[in-house]
């Protein structure tokens, strides 16, 4: 791992060598990590584009620092950008410093460039990193395997006991202890359980609610391993399925195995999300999936690239990105199927290790 974290640092300098940036301030926790390993709460990092990357912190994280960093560590009691401010209107040669646009607070910002000689120019930047993060190495891909497997094994112990009439909020919790027991982190989102009618809101918001017999059980979760996120969403019904949820059921799964097939190097995100709208569409079922096909994920549970609508950037191999179509009815019910999966060079692998049929309680 250590020597990924400098590859890194390495790319990013060369990134802003071509950019003519002197330096970058990175500001978002997943993007410290990303480059440093750093996992505390409070750090900036300071990448210039030649020589030495330097993780600032407080006192609270030396040891910590001292532990996960391979770079250099500058441990500071006054906020963290002043002291950075304070080292750049030291190192003269630093003159066009980058910063996270997208991932700063406005008041830091300004902070910032109060404590900044004139002399210095803040250059706004997006996604530098962010960038980056999208093809994942072999080692970030086992540990979002990892994360799966935790999350599928959660999933399906919790579906084995599921009757009416338990509580969603109880399932959510229940799902959250198996992970946890498991040996995940955490949860990598509020995990969603929603039954019945409930189901047709897409982040459904778990509670009191209790299952009844013949009614639609969604569960989407995620745990939370090594840092990286998984992510899932698998169907059941207590009881008979009727016709009704047996046809669109169908439907679904055809539109994600269409995006599925879809995927491969080369491929633009927005011609997956088409696969899958297009099953819908010939259904009549368009305007009931009212979000995107998928999303990448990794440090965060949500990153680029996005598989929606005209999105043109082309996948490529050790990408890991979701393939969730949905059907949501209003007054009815959603439905959603979801995997987690990673590009290879001539398709796809399926992370998640668990069936897509529907669940029969
Ligand atoms: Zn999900
Ligand atoms: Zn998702």
């Amino acid at each position: 791992m250590v020597s990924e974290y400098s590859q890194r640092l390495e790319r990013i300098a060369a990134e802003l060598r071509r950019s003519r940036l002197d330096a970058l301030i990175v500001t978002a926790p997943p993007n410290i990590r990303y480059l440093s390993g750093f996992t505390g709460s409070n750090a900036v990092l300071l990448v210039p584009a030649d020589g030495e990357a330097v993780l600032y912190t407080d006192p609270r994280y030396e040891i910590q620092a001292d532990e996960e960093v391979s770079c250099a560590v500058k441990v500071s009691r006054k906020p963290l950008l002043k002291a950075v401010a304070a080292d750049l209107a030291r190192r003269r040669s630093l003159r066009r410093i980058g910063f996270e646009s997208g991932r700063i607070r406005y008041a830091d910002y300004l902070s910032l460039r109060e404590a900044l000689p004139a002399s210095r120019a803040l250059e706004p930047q997006t996604d530098l990193i962010e960038r980056l993060r999208m093809v994942k190495s072999d080692a970030e891909v086992e540990a979002i395997r990892r994360s799966m497997a935790i999350a599928a094994e959660a999933c399906q112990k919790v579906m084995a006991s599921l009757r009416p009439p338990a509580r969603e909020a109880e399932v959510a919790a229940e799902l959250d202890c198996q992970m946890r027991r498991l040996g995940a982190e955490k949860s990598a989102f509020e995990t969603i359980v929603l039954f019945g009618e409930h189901a047709a809101l897409p982040h459904g918001r778990p509670g009191p609610r209790a299952l009844r017999q013949g009614e639609l059980v969604l569960v989407d979760v995620g745990a939370v391993l090594e840092g990286y996120a998984s992510d899932m969403t698998r169907m059941a019904v207590a009881g008979q399925p009727n016709e009704r949820l047996r046809r669109l059921y169908r439907v679904l799964l055809e539109a994600q195995r269409a995006a599925l097939e879809e995927l491969r190097p080369g491929v633009r995100a927005g011609m997956v999300d088409r696969a899958a709208r297009r099953v819908l569409e010939r259904h009549g079922l368009a305007d009931c999936f009212v979000h995107s096909t998928g999303h990448g994920l990794g440090l965060e549970v949500h990153e680029a690239p996005r598989l929606g609508k005209g999105e043109n950037l082309r996948l490529r191999a050790g990408m890991v990105i979701t393939v969730e179509p949905g059907i949501y009815v209003e007054g009815w019910g959603g439905l959603r199927v979801e995997d987690t999966v990673v590009v290879t060079s001539n398709g796809c692998e399926i992370l998640t290790p668990l069936g897509k049929e529907l669940i029969v309680l």
